[in-house]
């Protein structure tokens, strides 16, 4: 029997592109010799991306889409498509081109021919983004690495191919903050790097805001680490031992007589600040985790599902999908 393939595609306000992303990606499967679908996860659009998208699904019989009931995110969108798909293999790539489809083809042979179970793509060189985007990335992907207690490869996004295995254990994660591309990481098996250039957004803007992109480097260091918390704690060391330091050498100064202890009214003030900032970072850290603690034991479920096109046809003979 051939193997199955299904691609994943985000999008949220894709008007500009959706049409073109799907005319590639389906020129690439129908060259290819395996069952595919495409499944489109519509992230809570304002634009006509839904329209666009229910036009091909008329025309289209393996085009699927979900569309939530609001903008959940980029990675909840990336999420609901893995937990709807039961093929053998799943690709996930982002609706703007940016991640060329071409590339299916060689991934998928370098997964049967390596023996694979994921086929991560690394970003060799990154057009048509800004200094800071590229600088923020570089910076943000090796902090976090310092960071995290799996080791997590370097320059790489959610552009990567998993076979059954992987998809099966990433449906089994009950997190809800989930940072994907660390989590198959985290879910291990043989993993290889697929080296590409990433090209520039065919059209429209990023829909990755400095506040998102914010929000989502939050997530990963919180998910995937507790050192922050650890380094909270050695601040406050560091803190204490600077004090007692400061206070010894002011007793002995007024003794022997090296220091105008009394005449410093700068220095009490610089202390002051300084102990005030290290407390507030240190509960601002420590609030962070229990945030995220209650944003899981609430247990709401990651998104909300408000429509799904062309599942109809898998719906008896595949209980994954509801
Ligand atoms: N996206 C999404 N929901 C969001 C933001 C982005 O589904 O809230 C999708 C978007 O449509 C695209 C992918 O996630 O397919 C990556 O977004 P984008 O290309 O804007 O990010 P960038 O490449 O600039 O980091
Ligand atoms: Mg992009």
């Amino acid at each position: 029997m051939k193997k199955s393939l299904s691609v994943i595609v985000p999008c949220f306000n894709e008007e500009a592109v959706i049409e073109e992303s799907y005319k590639r990606i389906s020129a690439v499967l129908k060259s290819f010799d395996y069952t595919s679908e495409i499944i489109f996860v519509n992230d809570g659009s304002r634009d006509r991306t839904l329209e666009i998208l229910s036009g091909i699904t008329l025309k289209d019989k393996s085009v699927k889409v979900i569309s939530f009931s609001r903008n959940f995110g980029h990675q909840k969108a990336v999420t609901a498509g893995v937990n709807s798909c039961s093929s053998d293999m799943a690709l996930i790539i982002d609706a703007d081109l940016q991640d060329p489809p071409e590339l299916i083809p060689d991934m998928v042979n370098m997964m049967e021919n390596t023996g694979a179970q994921v086929v991560y793509c690394v970003r060799k060189a990154r057009k048509g983004e800004s200094l800071f985007k590229k600088a923020s990335a570089k910076l943000f992907y090796r902090f976090l690495n310092f960071l995290s207690e799996v080791k997590l490869p370097v320059d790489t996004g959610d552009f990567r191919l998993i076979d059954k295995s992987v998809i099966q254990e990433f449906d089994r994660l009950n997190e809800k903050g989930k940072y994907i591309r660390g989590l198959i990481s985290w879910i291990g098996f043989k993993q290889v790097p697929f080296y590409y250039e990433r090209e520039a957004r065919f059209a429209g803007e990023t829909k990755y805001p400095f506040s998102k992109m914010l929000k989502f480097a939050m997530t990963s260091m919180l998910y995937f680490s507790t050192k922050p918390l650890r380094i909270a704690t050695s601040l406050g060391f560091i803190s204490v031992a600077f004090a007692l330091g400061l206070a010894i050498w002011s007793v002995l100064g007024k003794i022997f007589g090296f220091t105008h202890a009394d005449s410093g009214w700068t220095s009490l003030f610089v202390l002051i600040i300084f102990f005030g900032g290290v407390q507030l970072l240190t509960v601002g850290i420590v609030g962070a985790y229990v945030g995220n603690i209650f944003d899981e034991v609430k247990n709401r479920p990651e998104y909300i599902v408000e429509k799904k096109l062309n599942f109809e046809q898998d719906e008896e003979n595949n209980p994954k999908i509801s």
